[in-house]
Order: C-alpha cells, then structure tokens, then sequence
C-alpha cells in the first residue's frame, strides 16, 4: 500500500494551552490531520464555567478556523448542578476530572469523587462527558507509585459506571492491561482513549529520557501489547485521544522535567508508522475517526486526508516545543 485515504480524524483528548504556547500549537492540530478535538481545562486559571469555556473556543478558532474544538470544564467544588445546565445550553461537551495532584496543573483536582454525585447527575441527565484521568496519587503507605496509579483508580470507574449507567464516562490515556480489562467488562457508556506515544513506549523509554516522560508513564512491555491488540482487534469503545502536551524545551529538560509528550503536528503519520508495525494499519480509520464519534453520537467530519508512505524525519522544535521521536524517521506522511 502507498498511500492511505482517512477521513479528518477526531481527537478526544489535547492540551492547547494559552497565550504564546497556544498560538504556536493550535495550527498544528489540523495539520497533523484533526479536524475536532476535545480542549483539555488545565489552563491557568482552571475553565470554571460555560462563558470561561466558550471565551477560550473563541481563541482557539481565530487560531485555526478550520478546526471543530469541543469544549470542557474543570471538575473542582465550585461547579453546580445549575452550572451543568449551563454548559448544555452553550454546547459544552463535557467535564474532565484530575484527581489531586497527580498531573500538570492539577492542584485544583478531585479528592473524593462522592462530592460530586449531584453534578454527575445533571451531567448523565443533560448528556454531558465525563473524562477521567485516572490516576490515584501516589502513597508510599499503600505501596502506591505511578506504575500502579492506574490499576488502583479503576474501582472508581466501576462504581461511577454502576452509579451513573447513562453517564458517558472515558478512561483517558490507558496504559495497562488492567485499565483494557476493566473498560472491555463495563457497558456501551464506558471507554477508553489510547495515545500516539502510549501504543509506542514502555518504562525503559521514559526513565532517564525526559522527553518521553508522561503522565501516567508508560507501563510494561505487556502492557503496551494490550493496548495494540484492543487496537488491532478494533475494538469500538478504544479510540484517539493524543494527549498531545506540550512545554517548552527548556521545563521538559529541567531536573525536574514535566509531564507530556507532543504530538499534534504529526499525529496520523506517528499513529500510520506504528499501526503499521503492529499489524493494524487497516484499523487506522476506525481508530481515528469513527469509534470515538459513534460513542459520543455526533455527526461524521466532511473532508479526508491522505497519507502517503514517504519518509520523513520528525523535526527537532515547533517553536519552543520538541516533538515526540525528534531526529526519527517515519514511514508515513500527508499530502499537503
Ligand atoms: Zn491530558
């Protein structure tokens, strides 16, 4: 095969940033083939509320005005039932929900997840996503560290499920074979999002090699097989969610380096080169653009992309910013 037709993928999960950072990545989203995604709230100060949200869209289109971007709120004390509501009315997608410091700018995050059974149910009501980063943080007393954070979390997911069985929860950014497990057992309102970077890494990629380093870090070799055979076996609640983050070089390569690995400028070719290697190219469509957008029930994207297999060398910088396998060679890129 030579070249691949897919249509505009969706990306349910991405970091955009503000300000400066915000202006050298948004046009970036498109041209890694993403024609809507899913805006992360970790932004400084957190999207409290409907009109903060729509405030950011509205910076995020004049960037890329091409770009469908679905907006989400920062799951904290001060966000009501009413609030909800709100979000509904104003085309909100969803509420994404960090527990306590477990990533970047997460301070403001979830403690206990019982507080919050009011807001879950005007969200199940109104139809509005959860989105869990599910980690638990770490605790040296119960034996708790980041490669185990995730198996840890994923009780919670089967009591919200069981809670709230109309809620759209996802899981975002698997990384074991547990999190696989535990989503493939629950019903058609549960899923997971899997990244770029995660169907590629495992502990020895990370470790020392600060820009690979992600939350939640890349797992065992058997881990990153379970997620390549839920993606090989297509199944249709496993879907893009890149978690393209970026920093700037210079906090990734600090002594105490931030969490993220970005993504955005070349996501299909980084996913065509690695499908391709674990024997799911033929997946890649599914994957990208009609799993996520099925569950979620929204409408297919106008427009297709085409990727042709000639080699490219992933650059050293965006800006500031270096992206995933800088200096690599891909097999895959888009036709401009
Ligand atoms: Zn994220």
């Amino acid at each position: 095969m030579e070249s691949l037709i897919v249509p505009l993928a969706d990306d349910w999960h991405v970091h955009l940033r503000q300000e400066a950072m915000m202006r050298t990545v948004v046009p970036q989203v498109r041209a890694g083939g993403v024609g809507r995604c899913v805006v992360m709230p970790n932004t400084v100060p957190p999207i409290a509320d409907p009109a903060a949200a729509m405030r950011y869209r509205d910076a995020l289109r004049a960037l890329a005005p091409g770009v469908e971007f679905l907006m989400t709120l920062y799951l904290q004390p001060t966000l009501t039932p009413g609030m909800i509501r709100e979000a509904k009315q104003a085309g909100v997608f969803g509420v994404k929900c960090y527990p306590r410091g477990v990533t970047t700018h997460s301070d403001r995050g979830v403690e206990d997840l019982a507080e919050y059974e009011a807001v879950f149910a005007a969200m199940e009501s109104e139809g509005l996503a959860l989105l869990l980063h599910g980690e638990v943080p770490s605790q040296a007393e119960r034996d708790i560290c980041v490669l185990n954070a995730e198996q840890q979390f994923l009780p919670e997911v089967e009591r919200l499920h069981a809670r709230f069985p109309g809620l759209r929860i996802v899981l975002e950014h698997v990384t074991t074979a547990e999190a696989v497990s535990c989503v493939r057992s629950l019903g058609s309102t549960v899923a997971a999002t899997v990244t770029a970077h995660h169907l590629d890494l495992t502990v020895d990629d990370w470790a020392g090699k600060n820009h690979n380093f992600c939350k939640p870090v890349a797992k065992y070799p058997h881990d990153r097989e379970a997620l390549r055979a839920v993606v090989r076996e297509g199944h249709p609640r496993f879907f893009l969610g890149s978690d393209s983050a970026p920093h700037p070089r210079h906090a990734k390569e600090a002594a105490c380096g931030c969490a993220g690995v970005f993504t955005s400028p070349l996501l299909l070719p980084y996913l065509a080169d690695s499908f391709e290697r674990f024997g799911a190219l033929d997946r890649l469509a599914d994957f990208c653009s009609v799993h996520g957008r099925t569950f979620h029930g929204m409408q297919p994207l106008e427009g297709t992309v085409t990727l042709e297999r000639v080699p490219q060398t992933v650059p050293d910088s965006y800006g500031e910013v270096v992206p995933f396998r800088r200096g690599e060679t891909l097999a895959w890129r888009l036709a401009e």
